[in-house]
């Protein structure tokens, strides 16, 4: 361990991404990559050539992007009045703050809220990743709770004695994600209604990373709740993963405190760019969706007629998947032989604790996932 290095940070794993190939291709694309829950379409090519002249004439590259963000914020508020049917005056550009991948709004957040000791956070396992990851390398304590086996439900008496009982540093902050990942299920009333009783002084991040696949929103709850922030990305079913844009929507008084603590150039022209041409070409980025939707339900129809595999419901692109024998060291070992038997042949998914996270590919990648799947199980009978 190098000796100026903080000591808790050694005992920290990096968050592992797709995996790198060493040709000039950035990822090995003979895979069908399923791990990560991108939309599997790129731009459709006259907007990529649109965006190839917009870099050649109007982009330069010698000066600072516009560290603003006005036309993207304006943009995108737009966008969240209409995605919730609420009037175009509800959210403006005070109500967002824009982020170099949501990754980079939850860093921010948690710098606002539980450094120098300041705060710990609650979130409920499964589910995203990267707030307990960023948490710990800010040095800020994790709590974990646990959720109901079956719906997936937030075990919400576990949460209200974790906020009462945990002290210095207090439950600063409370993560959740709507519709989670990666067990692809919305919030349920129940655990909306705990949301709301959280006093002022809990910030509540609902991470709507897959809104534009389920169609529920919370943002028409803002107004209500000063101390809740949405956060979404165009990462998902914008399809503009690799320009890292995400955004959050919040009372302005909170955009402002995010405003303090960014980086004040997060996005790159490039980015910023592909991220105002998603919006004005929504209605055709947006439709690869349906499809997306009606796939989702052929494989959960097809997994669900295996007699092993136990599939629940998604209201996302991706499909969590368990054996019905839950919870044994076997399971585990065959997931993780599934896993492998997958990757072997071509398909990525993610491998998890007692599960699999399935990416909703085209049709053909899941048409090969399906039959990888079942193959793989009849072989290992
Ligand atoms: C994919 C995902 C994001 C997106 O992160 P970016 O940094 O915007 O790419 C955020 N939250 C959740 C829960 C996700 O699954």
């Amino acid at each position: 361990m190098l000796p100026f290095i903080r000591s808790d940070l050694a005992k920290l794993t990096a968050y592992k991404a797709h995996p790198s190939s060493n040709t000039a291709e950035p990822v090995a694309i003979e895979f069908d990559r399923l791990d990560t829950n991108e939309s599997p379409y790129d731009l459709p090519s006259d907007i990529k050539e649109k965006l190839g002249w917009n870099f050649q004439q109007i982009i330069e590259s010698n000066r600072y992007p516009d560290g603003g963000h006005q036309i993207l914020k304006e943009a995108i508020a737009t966008y969240v009045n209409e995605s919730a049917n609420l009037s175009s005056s509800t959210f403006t550009d005070a109500n967002i703050s824009v982020g170099n991948g949501s990754d980079e709004l939850i860093r921010s957040l948690l710098i606002a809220t539980c450094l120098k000791g300041e705060g710990s956070i609650l979130v409920a396992n499964p589910t995203f990743s990267m707030y307990g990851i960023l948490a710990q390398t800010l040095g800020i304590p994790v709590v974990s709770v646990g959720r109901n086996e079956d719906n997936f439900e937030i075990d919400l008496k576990a949460a209200q004695t974790a906020i009462a009982e945990t002290q210095n540093p207090p439950i600063r902050v409370v993560f959740v994600v709507h519709p989670n990942s990666p067990t692809a299920n919305n919030l349920t009333t129940a655990e909306i209604a705990w949301l709301k009783s959280l006093p002022e002084e809990i910030l509540v991040v609902i991470d709507e990373a897959y809104f534009e696949f389920s169609q529920t929103t919370l943002v028409g709850e803002l107004a209500q709740h000063s101390n809740w922030i949405v956060l979404r990305t165009f990462s998902k079913a914008f399809r503009l993963a690799a320009m890292r844009v995400g955004y959050c929507i919040a009372h302005p008084d909170a955009i402002a405190i995010l405003e303090k603590v960014r980086l004040p150039y997060n996005l790159p022209s490039f980015s910023l760019t592909s991220a105002i041409f998603a919006l004005e070409n929504r209605q055709v980025l947006l439709s690869s969706i349906a499809e997306t939707l009606s796939e989702r339900q052929k494989i959960i129809t097809e997994l669900s007629t295996h007699p092993a595999l136990a599939i629940t419901t998604s209201d996302t692109n991706f499909i969590y998947l368990r054996l019905k024998a839950n919870g044994s060291q076997l399971t585990d070992t065959i997931l993780q032989n599934l896993n492998q038997t997958l990757r072997n042949q071509g398909t990525l998914v993610r491998l998890l604790p007692g599960a699999l996270r399935i990416t909703v590919g085209t049709p053909q990648e899941n048409a090969r996932t399906l039959e990888r799947i079942q193959n793989a199980l009849k072989q290992a009978k």
